[in-house]
């Protein structure tokens, strides 16, 4: 087993870390919420939704008193609207079960809703220094290219990352590693010149090839969208259901059979979520009862949606 150069890296990480919200204001709910916001959100975008959700939400407690719509009001446009459900439904048990702080290892944030092996370990080594190592998509991609390995599996890339540990610095090691494949050991474009790790690195010669791409195809769904519009120019929206596509946030009619007869049709939208390609087909008709699109929650695509209709 190749042992990277612990020094090296954390001197490496310590020289260039982001100043970044949770890091300045390190306390374990501003941790929690940035990795749950992070693992499908870009930087840029999860500090501004970390801000706003710290903000309204400064503590668990604060959360666990709120209503989930709220939660999802906050997150529209962040997407994966679980998450925001499944953080809402955390906030309430830590507050029922735990008194209202957050479990300080690895088992038992792993047994909260929403937690999932990354990001118990990510809260516990960061927040908690529990030597326990992450492994995500930038860690798997490190350690392809050190080992020299095309397709690594789960388990192969948990043992790397649980032997290069540091376990004196869990948490700023894993943030190493993390920060190493977001900065330096990118997918496409490494910079193996700078790379504090580059003597131990076996697949540094072809590492743009390493690891193999996952092939996902994206299936196609095909719907039917209707924007009711009633007389004072304000749209039927109706609340989803708590399961299924954008489960729990605010819409315009949609289906994938939904009659559209007496409707005219306003354009199509085709909308990418991560495993899929929606084509939804935009009609308009008059309602009644609209309500203010401001005061619900509403999806990146039902914002298209009413966009294109010239409702936003
Ligand atoms: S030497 Fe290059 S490929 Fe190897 S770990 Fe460093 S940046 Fe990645």
């Amino acid at each position: 087993m190749v042992m990277m150069n612990q020094g090296a890296l954390l001197s490496w990480y310590r020289r260039v870390e982001r100043p970044l919200p949770w890091r300045l204001n390190p306390s374990p709910w501003s941790i929690l919420l940035s990795e749950i916001l992070l693992q499908q959100t870009q930087m840029e975008r999860g500090i501004r939704y970390h801000t706003a959700l710290l903000e309204r939400f400064p503590t668990v407690q604060s959360m666990a008193e709120s209503s989930v719509d709220e939660v999802l009001h906050l997150w529209q446009g962040a997407g994966y609207y679980s998450r925001a459900r499944r953080l809402h439904a955390l906030a309430v048990e830590v507050v029922q079960s735990h008194g209202g702080v957050l479990p300080e290892d690895y088992d038992s944030l792993l047994k909260l809703p929403g937690i999932g092996p990354y990001t118990a370990a990510a809260v516990a080594s960061i927040a908690f220094m529990e030597p326990v190592a992450c492994v995500d998509g930038n860690i798997r991609r490190v350690m392809a290219r050190q080992t020299n390995q095309e397709e690594p599996s789960p388990t192969q890339v948990q043992s790397f990352a649980n032997e290069q540990l540091h376990e004196n610095a869990p948490g700023d090691w894993n943030q190493a590693m993390m920060e190493l494949g977001a900065l330096l050991c990118r997918p496409r474009n490494p910079s193996c010149e700078e790379c504090p790790v580059h003597d131990t690195c076996l697949g540094r010669s072809r590492a743009r090839e390493l690891p193999r791409p996952k092939k996902i195809k994206k299936k196609t769904e095909q719907y039917n969208c209707i924007v009711r519009v009633d007389d004072r120019g304000l749209p039927e929206l109706h609340q989803r259901p708590d399961t299924g596509l954008f489960a729990g946030l605010w819409g315009p009619e949609m289906g994938s059979d939904l009659g559209t007869e007496g409707c005219d049709h306003v354009g199509t939208i085709r909308h990418l979520l991560s495993h899929r390609e929606l084509i939804v087909s935009v009609w308009k008709s008059k309602g009644k009862n609209g309500i203010d699109s401001e005061t619900v929650a509403l999806s990146t695509l039902d914002r298209r949606i009413l966009e294109l209709v010239g409702l936003l």
